[in-house]
């Protein structure tokens, strides 16, 4: 009760101050960009039967870095990228389809040819766009959620903000410039950034306004500084590589749909696992498994086990997220350690999840075998699987949600955000402030919408959900009482 009633003060006296802040200078972008949002479902993309052998795949452990070292096993044309060649020496070398999963994460994080390796993928000039490069107000909002959280806390002098994914950094600037007023949260952050992508590093680090200062003379040690509110702010490949001990919050949004995802399709000979396979002519095809493979017995089971049979009668096909599972075990981990709470927020639904893995280039959808490498791949989060993982790895956490982006944003204030804005800004901003904040809260078209049609903005306040895991001492956090 007063833990609630402190945090509704809080977000009271919070949005106000934060609301006198004005509209920032960039990012004002076409509204015909295309968001993650899957389109109506395309003619389903059933697996051909199996055309392989079936010896097992998943046991055979391969040296990736050293097959894609070595021109001399592929004979193939090249006008194949690296990344092709690379995939194509996987499944020689396997002597058999990898599943999709594994293709999926080679496509994305591949070290030296993954989609996200080399460069901005964000924006109008990119591939696909977001939340915060959308609009200012969505980093705002969850900098609303985070200080209310920190306040939860009892107002720890030292936090660790942990941002999963950040992109180009977007979210995090409008946090903390949004909550520059509020000095005693902004001395107690120490940001970490967990991104794989070293082109993105340095888009978050100039973003940021980072710099360097030397901490100790002599032995040459030194942190990085973000100038926009005095923090530390350090780079990790991985949440596990976040040094924990201290109270924690974590934010993750749009991170989860880049998590490779397995798919298992309903075959008369039972549930079989879609496998990606190179054709005679040297194209990517989709095959299916002859027999179980080990993860339909791992993960598609552990899957089922969560779900009713009447879920999972209704499903042909399933979409199962190992690394989200196990990312959530991690997450809850910490925050049961260390205290705290999560934001995960992403499009998805509270369900099994059948068939929903996408490519995007260019911000049109296109088909998820072509031309590996430069296209995004994303898929839907199955919260309800997130809620599962996080309750089986600890007692000492609580799930809240997943609700929708719409009530989440409505609920911490952004209809007045967006009116405190439209009041002192140009036309063009009026402009995109109003498609903003359509694209962030609204559901389908948008009715006012007076421009060409193929520009017409697309609501994401229902696709998108929002889930928070929190240590139980904090209680329910806002909006989720
Ligand atoms: N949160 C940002 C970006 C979402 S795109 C936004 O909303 O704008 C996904 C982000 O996660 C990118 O920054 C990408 O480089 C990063 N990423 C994807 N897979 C990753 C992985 N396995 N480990 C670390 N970072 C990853």
């Amino acid at each position: 009760m007063l833990r609630s009633s402190l945090s509704s003060c809080l977000r009271r006296s919070v949005i106000p101050i934060l609301f006198a802040t004005s509209v920032r200078s960039q990012n004002f972008c076409s509204s015909s960009s295309q968001t993650q949002i899957p389109p109506p479902p395309p003619p389903r993309e059933g697996a051909e039967e199996n055309h392989y052998d079936s010896r097992p795949t998943a046991s055979i452990s391969i040296d990736r870095s050293g097959l894609y070292n070595h021109p001399e096993h592929s004979h193939e044309p090249s006008s194949d990228s690296e990344l092709v060649k690379h995939l194509k020496s996987i499944i020689k070398f396997r002597g058999g389809p990898i599943t999709v999963a594994e293709y999926m994460e080679e496509v994305l994080t591949n070290p030296t040819s993954g989609f996200y390796m080399n460069r901005d993928v964000f924006g109008a000039g990119g591939d696909f766009i977001t939340s915060p490069e959308v609009s200012q107000m969505f980093g705002e909002m969850i900098g609303v959620w985070t200080m209310c959280l920190w306040e939860q806390m009892g107002q720890p002098e030292r936090v660790n903000l942990i941002e999963l994914g950040p992109g180009r950094g977007t979210l995090m600037v409008d946090l903390l410039r949004g909550a520059s007023k509020f000095v005693d949260f902004t001395k107690s952050l120490h940001i970490h950034m967990v991104e794989c992508s070293p082109t993105l590093r340095k888009v978050q680090y100039d973003n940021l306004k980072c710099t360097d200062e030397a901490v100790n003379e002599e032995d040459h040690t030194k942190r990085t500084i973000s100038m926009l509110s005095g923090a530390p702010i350090s780079w990790h490949s991985t949440l596990e590589e976040v040094p924990s001990g201290s109270p924690t919050i974590i934010i993750a949004h749009e991170f989860y749909d880049a998590l490779p995802v397995h798919q298992f399709q309903k075959a008369p000979r039972g549930w079989c696992e879609k496998m990606v396979d190179v054709e005679e002519n040297s194209s990517f095809r989709f095959v299916l498994s002859p027999q179980p493979t080990p993860a339909t017995l791992l993960y598609l089971m552990k899957r089922c086990k969560w779900a009713g049979a009447q879920e999972i009668a209704k499903v042909e096909h399933i979409e199962v997220c190992p690394q989200a599972m196990d990312l959530t075990h991690q997450i809850a981990k910490r925050v049961s350690s260390d205290g705290g709470g999560a934001l995960i927020i992403d499009y998805g639904e509270n369900r099994i999840i059948s068939d929903s893995l996408q490519a995007i280039r260019k911000h049109k959808f296109v088909h998820i075998l072509d031309d590996p490498g430069t296209a995004d791949l994303s898929a839907y989060v199955d919260f309800a699987s997130v809620r599962h993982s996080a309750e089986e790895a600890s007692e000492d956490i609580s799930v809240y949600g997943p609700m929708t982006q719409s009530q989440f944003l409505g609920s911490l204030g952004i209809n007045f955000r967006v009116e405190a804005l439209l009041q002192n800004c140009t036309e063009e901003q009026a402009e995109s402030l109003r498609t903003g904040y359509w694209r962030l809260v609204g559901d389908g078209e948008a009715p006012f919408w007076e421009g060409p049609d193929e520009q017409t903005p697309i609501g994401m306040g229902s696709r998108y959900l929002a889930m928070a895991i929190v240590n139980k001492k904090q209680g329910a956090p806002i909006p989720f009482q």
